[in-house]
């Protein structure tokens, strides 16, 4: 038997519970304008309620 895993959604594993349950975070103004020149995105886990940061 194969098993096909089909990633339907982008977003990243939590690191923390590896919960692939996870969404983006808007950034807000200021955060934007910091990390203008830094690609990073920001997650959230819906399980543990993490927050971590992913380069994009
Ligand atoms: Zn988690």
């Amino acid at each position: 038997m194969e098993q096909v895993t089909l990633k339907a959604s982008t977003s990243p594993a939590c690191p923390k519970c590896k919960n692939p349950e996870t969404y983006r975070v808007p950034r807000s103004f200021l955060f934007k304008k910091i990390l203008t020149m830094v690609p990073v995105k920001r997650y959230k886990c819906y399980r543990c309620f993490n927050q971590f940061n992913l380069m994009s």
